[in-house]
């Protein structure tokens, strides 16, 4: 099956390229009860996969995601998961099923965080 394009993201050779956008990384600051500025270095990561729309409410999957999801599931502590955004790039994949931030309708499949986060 071809995977849809959404226009977001480009293949690269270790994986999906999915770029932060100013409203994920609102959202990843609410999320973490953190300043924007915290995160203002963090570009993206690098995931197994593209973005894919919530069947629930249209949003396209997104860092924030992850993050939300992260905390709710007790994944990561909060501190854990601003030391490896803050700390830049980080090799190990991470597996994640993943749910909705906005709406709470699960996403299909599992996402990996394949090559860490983008450090150009
Ligand atoms: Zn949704």
């Amino acid at each position: 099956m071809e995977p849809n394009n959404h226009g977001h993201e480009s293949r690269s050779e270790s994986g999906f390229r999915w770029v932060l956008t100013n409203e994920e990384r609102s959202n990843i600051a609410k999320i973490l009860e953190i300043e924007e500025d915290t995160i203002s270095h963090v570009k993206g990561n690098i995931m197994c996969r593209e973005r894919i729309e919530c069947s629930g409410c249209g949003k396209l999957s997104g860092l924030d995601d992850l993050v939300h999801n992260a905390v709710a599931m007790r994944v990561h502590s909060r501190d854990f998961i601003l030391g490896v955004m803050a700390g830049g790039p980080q090799t190990r994949a991470y597996a994640h099923k993943m749910e909705c931030s906005n709406c709470s309708h699960g996403y299909e499949g599992v996402f990996i965080n394949w090559g860490g986060y983008m450090d150009d």
